[in-house]
C-alpha cells in the first residue's frame, strides 16, 4: 500500500515501468562554473542498477564518484553546479526534474546515502535516539514514542548491545566504528531502496571494515535494496559488487561485471589500481606498484586521452584523440585504444592466482575474531 505523508506518495511503492530499471542514469554531465573555469565534475556517466545489485564506483580522489551521487540526491548547488546533459531516472521518474520538495522526500527515504565521516555527518549536541527518529517522523508521520522505539530496533539491528541505553547517548560515546553503525542505522531507518555508500569504511581498522561491509550485505539480503559502494580501493568492492564502474577525471573509464573487471580488464587505469591492491602485489610475486603522477585538472583536461600523462603504454595516438568507449557483447567498455587489441591485453595484471581471493583486505580469521568485540 502507498504510504502517504504530507499527500507525498512513497514512489518506492510505485511499480518499475516495464523496461526500466530501478536506477537509470544516462549519459550525465555535471559541471562547475567557477571563476577559474569550467569544472568538468561528472563528464557522461551511465549505468542501471537494479534491487538487490550492487554497484561498485571506483577511482581516485576527484574522479567524480562521489559528485556523481550528489548530482542524484540533488545535494549539488545549482549554481555554480549546472546539468549539461543526461538524465537521471529512478523508478522511471527524473530525479533532475524533481523539485527540491520532492527531492526532500526522495532523499533518506527512497535513496539514502552513508557518508566516508560519522564523526562530521552526526551532530554532536543531539542524542543518537533523535537523530535516528528524525528520518521516521519527517517521511513516516511516526510519533516521537513510535521514533524512539524504531531507534532501538535499529541500533539492535546494525548490532550495537545494550540499545535502550545507547540511544540516549551522544554520538562522542560511540567508538569510530558504532558511529558508522548509526550512520548505517539512519540510512536503513526508512527501508531506502537505494543505498549510497561513499568510502563508508575509509576512517575505519581493517577488522572493523570487513563488519560493516558484512553488514551491509546482510541488510541487502533481508530487504532487497540496492547498494551503489563508492571507493578508491578496488578491493573493498572484490566481493560484493556485482558490477563496477571505474572512473578517471570525471567519467567511466570501464564497466564491466566484478569478474570482467578484475579477471579481463581493458584499460591500463585499472590496471593500476588492481596492482594497488596489496594482496594482488603479492601474488602476481612483484612490489606493490603505484600509478605515477596525479590525476588531471578537471578544468584544463589534457588532450585526448585523460590518462595519457600517467599511461605507462600511451603512444601519440592517445595525446591526440579522445577515446571512444570499446564494448564488448556482454556490455563490458573500455574507454582506451586498444581495448580490443589482444597483444596491448597482454599488458594486464595476472589476477588469475588471486582468483576468489582479493576480498575486503581482510582475512577471514580476522573478522572472525572480531566477532562480537566492540567496534
Ligand atoms: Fe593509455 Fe592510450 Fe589507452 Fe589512454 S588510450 S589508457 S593513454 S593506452
Amino acid at each position: 500500500m502507498a504510504k502517504k505523508h504530507n499527500d507525498y506518495v512513497d514512489l518506492k511503492e510505485k511499480p518499475i515501468p516495464e523496461g526500466r530499471h530501478l536506477l537509470e542514469v544516462d549519459d550525465l554531465k555535471m559541471f562547475f562554473h567557477t571563476e577559474d573555469g569550467i569544472v568538468h565534475a561528472v563528464n557522461g556517466v551511465s549505468y542501471t542498477l537494479d534491487r538487490g545489485e550492487t554497484l561498485g564506483v571506483v577511482g581516485e580522489s576527484g574522479s567524480g564518484k562521489s559528485v556523481t551521487a550528489m548530482t542524484l540526491m540533488g545535494l549539488i548547488d545549482m549554481p555554480p553546479g549546472k546539468i549539461e546533459g543526461g538524465n537521471a531516472y529512478y523508478r522511471g521518474e527524473s530525479l533532475l526534474e524533481m523539485t527540491e520538495e520532492q527531492m526532500q522526500h526522495i532523499r533518506g527515504n527512497d535513496i539514502a546515502m552513508i557518508f566516508q565521516d560519522p564523526m562530521t555527518s552526526l551532530n554532536p549536541v543531539y542524542k543518537i535516539g533523535r537523530q535516528l527518529g528524525e528520518g521516521l517522523r519527517l517521511h513516516r508521520g511516526y510519533t516521537k514514542k513510535q521514533a524512539l522505539e524504531r531507534s532501538i530496533e535499529l541500533l539492535r539491528l546494525v548490532g550495537i548491545p545494550n540499545p535502550e541505553k545507547r540511544v540516549n547517548e551522544y554520538p562522542h560515546q560511540f567508538s569510530g566504528g558504532m558511529r558508522q553503525r548509526v550512520m548505517i542505522a539512519m540510512a536503513l531507518a526508512c527501508d531506502p531502496d537505494i543505498l549510497i555508500a561513499d568510502e563508508p569504511t575509509t576512517a575505519l581498522d581493517v577488522t572493523i571494515q570487513a563488519q560493516i561491509i558484512e553488514l551491509m550485505q546482510e541488510m541487502q539480503q533481508k530487504n532487497g535494496n540496492a547498494i551503489i559502494m563508492i571507493t578508491h580501493d578496488l578491493g573493498v568492492v572484490a566481493d560484493m559488487a556485482d558490477k563496477i564502474m571505474v572512473m578517471y577525471a570525471g567519467r567511466p573509464v570501464e564497466f564491466g561485471t566484478a569478474d570482467e573487471i578484475f579477471y579481463e580488464s581493458r584499460h591500463p587505469y585499472t590496471w593500476g589500481l588492481i596492482r594497488s591492491i596489496p594482496e594482488q602485489a603479492i601474488d602476481e610475486k612483484k612490489p606493490l606498484t603505484p600509478i605515477h603522477g596525479n590525476p588531471p585538472s578537471l578544468v584544463n583536461l589534457p588532450s585526448g586521452c585523460p590518462f595519457a600523462p600517467r599511461c605507462p603504454y600511451a603512444v601519440d595516438v592517445c595525446h591526440e584523440k579522445e577515446p571512444e568507449h570499446i564494448t564488448t557483447e556482454t556490455g563490458h567498455y573500455s574507454a582506451c585504444h586498444f581495448a580490443d587489441d589482444p597483444a596491448f591485453l597482454k599488458f594486464a595484471p595476472d589476477t588469475s592466482r588471486s582468483r576468489g581471493k582479493i576480498a575486503t583486505g581482510t582475512p577471514d580469521t580476522l573478522a572472525t575474531s572480531a566477532e562480537g568485540s566492540e567496534a
